[in-house]
């Protein structure tokens, strides 16, 4: 058997006011047939799976491209048809090929493309013809459209979000693949649409029962794997939205019922299955009533991982009104606040204008008196089994509100973020955290109590308002009953 493996993704926020372009993929890395003599990183780990799986059955495996960008904007034209393209011709080299697998975030819009994953499956299935086994892996925060679904022999969804399940759903997309392609099985897919938009933590109750049960669908009664796209609400594309997404052995009316099913039981459970949402002052009034212990809030509007700037005001503006604390800020994406903190190095106190520097989704600037307190170089954090990038990371000292600033946009993943600096997170009575849900694992041993906050921001969950205006179906929360 020959393989093929290889990744493109990235996840498009439609109202973050710059674009995702070169820069954004060169950041993560452009891995041209060898991400896999490096060590697994986020997005590169199912590759790892993949050549694995298949060197232990001595089958032979192409590597082609791997890139991700860091979510943000709409992708650049130029850089996403050229990105897509040399993803084709390597994948036209390798011919013939049984197998292609390919890593795919599911959420990438450029301009011109509103369904970016399936114009390039579209796209490898004309190359590779109907008899080639095409897998693809996507992020739960995808959006699931016909022409991924016709395109492709199976998809496979991660299951946990925070993610920390890539790798495992790459094995069982490997296995399903590798069974199509020696004839064992006849993958056929199903999906059904929610009529919902919502933010689903699986961790706790009550999606942490439905994850357990969508695995213990699977591998009987002729069902090959079971997945719930979440969908990414800050897209304005027709397929924008929560999808369930049955794979069955040959059994397309098997795979719709149980599809069909599903999504009916979600929706039906909506008020449970999402994230409640609270605004700053009703969560640091909530905070307040904690006599001891550390809450941690998540600024949900301002993350990062859902492509928002990362440097948003809202919620510490409020925090210094109410002079709430002592409370950790960060870490806040504000390349130039770093260099001026690291100009002065550690001690001085100095006036700093902080945050507020990416547009109307950021806020204003807030200025504030703060003493540099540390500086770190090129710090890591972990996520999940692997370490990500912060940059280079500054401790900014002011009465009751300490915060971190950093140079590399990305989201707060673990408490080790903020030790990197000798900063003991447990100390303060509230840490706010950019960051939709990737953070809470880390976090959850040291928190008394997790809230999510909504504010104005590029992810902002207020789904009832954003201005969708090619999604054709009705949806929940926007309607109540999105099915009458
Ligand atoms: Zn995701």
């Amino acid at each position: 058997m020959r393989v093929f493996i290889a990744g493109f993704g990235t996840e498009t926020n439609a109202f973050v006011p710059f674009p995702t372009g070169r820069r954004a993929f060169a950041a993560y890395g452009v891995f041209r047939g060898d991400a896999t003599r490096h060590p697994p990183a986020p997005f590169s780990g199912p590759l790892h799976v993949w050549r694995r799986e298949a060197e232990a059955r001595s089958w032979t495996v192409v590597e082609g491209l791997l890139t991700f960008a860091a979510p943000s904007g709409v992708t650049v034209r130029g850089v996403y048809e050229g990105f897509r393209d040399e993803l084709l011709a390597d994948i036209r080299q390798a011919l013939p090929l049984d197998i292609v697998l390919l890593n795919l975030h599911g959420a990438m819009v450029a301009d011109g493309y509103d369904d970016c994953e399936g114009d390039i499956l579209a796209r490898v299935r004309a190359i590779v013809g109907s008899a080639t086994v095409v897998g693809a892996e996507l992020d739960l925060h995808c959006h699931l459209s016909e022409a991924m679904i016709r395109n492709a022999t199976a998809i496979v969804i991660y299951k946990e979000y925070p993610h920390i399940d890539p790798m495992e759903r790459a094995a069982e997309l490997f296995t399903i693949c590798a069974d199509a392609a020696e004839g064992r099985v006849r993958p056929v897919m199903a999906r059904y649409d929610c009529r919902m938009m919502g933010s689903y933590r699986t961790p706790v109750e009550p999606m942490k029962s439905f994850v357990a049960r969508m695995k213990a669908l699977e591998g009987k009664d002729g069902i090959l794997s079971v997945s719930l796209a979440h969908g990414f609400a800050f897209a304005d594309v027709e397929d924008v939205g929560t999808r369930t997404l049955v794979v069955s052995d040959g059994d397309a009316g098997k795979a719709e019922a149980l599809a069909a099913r599903l999504g009916q039981e979600l929706f039906a459970q909506r008020h449970s299955y999402v994230t409640q949402f609270l605004t700053p002052d009703e969560a640091l009034d909530r905070a307040a009533a904690h006599s001891e212990g550390t809450v941690v809030l998540a600024d949900r509007a301002d993350n990062p991982g859902s492509g928002a700037p990362g440097d948003s005001t809202f919620l510490l503006r409020r925090i210094l009104e109410r002079g709430a604390g002592p409370t950790l800020f960060g870490v806040m994406w504000d390349p130039m606040a770093f260099q001026i903190a690291e100009e002065a190095g550690e001690g001085p106190t100095l006036d700093m204008r902080l945050g507020g520097k990416s547009g109307k989704v950021s806020g204003d600037p807030v200025d504030l008196r703060v003493t540099v307190r540390g500086i770190a170089r090129n710090v890591q954090q972990p996520y999940g089994p692997v370490m990500s990038p912060l940059g280079d990371i500054a401790w900014l000292s002011s009465e009751l509100v300490d915060i971190v600033v950093n140079t590399y946009r990305t989201q707060t993943f673990h408490p080790d973020a903020f030790r990197a600096l000798g900063i003991d997170p447990a100390r303060y009575r509230l840490i706010v955290v950019k960051s939709a849900q990737h953070f809470y694992n880390g976090f959850a041993p040291l928190a008394k109590e997790t809230l999510y906050v909504t504010t104005p921001g590029a992810a902002e969950p207020a789904y009832a308002r954003l201005p969708y205006t090619k999604r054709k179906t009705p949806f929940w929360p926007k309607v109540e009953d999105p099915f009458r």
